[in-house]
């Protein structure tokens, strides 16, 4: 599945805490707490998802999710890592690492580069 706008889902987000969704979201958050001490202003992992872990990250994180559902399709995807930062960077992974990642092997890839930077995420 190809992402055709990275940043829909900051998009989502901004709208939802703009307007009633907001009392809605923070209580998706919550139910989702559990066994997840991140912080969750960004789109929180779900049972199933997996978190990669972003090197050098920033004060206000990226957040590597790939969700269950993607990792079960087993195709390319191209992640977006944007989570509480305030710039995005997208993580392009192809089938062969997704089946790498979901039998447990340990994939690092590198993320596209926004303001001059970039983080190497790492999965398992
Ligand atoms: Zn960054």
């Amino acid at each position: 599945m190809t992402q055709d706008f990275p940043n829909s889902m900051a998009r989502r987000k901004f709208l939802a805490l703009t307007g009633a969704g907001a009392t809605a979201l923070l209580a998706g958050a919550l139910i989702h707490i559990e066994g997840c001490s991140e912080s969750t202003t960004g789109s929180a992992a779900q049972p199933g998802d997996l978190t990669g872990t972003v090197d050098d990250n920033h004060a206000a994180p990226h957040r590597a999710i790939i969700k269950k559902a993607q990792l079960d399709a087993g195709g390319g995807i191209t992640l977006d890592i944007q989570g509480s930062a305030s710039h995005s960077h997208t993580v392009a992974l192809t089938a062969v690492q997704i089946g790498d990642i979901k039998a447990g092997t340990a994939v690092a890839v590198q993320s596209s580069t926004t303001n001059s930077h970039s983080h190497l995420v790492h999965f398992n």
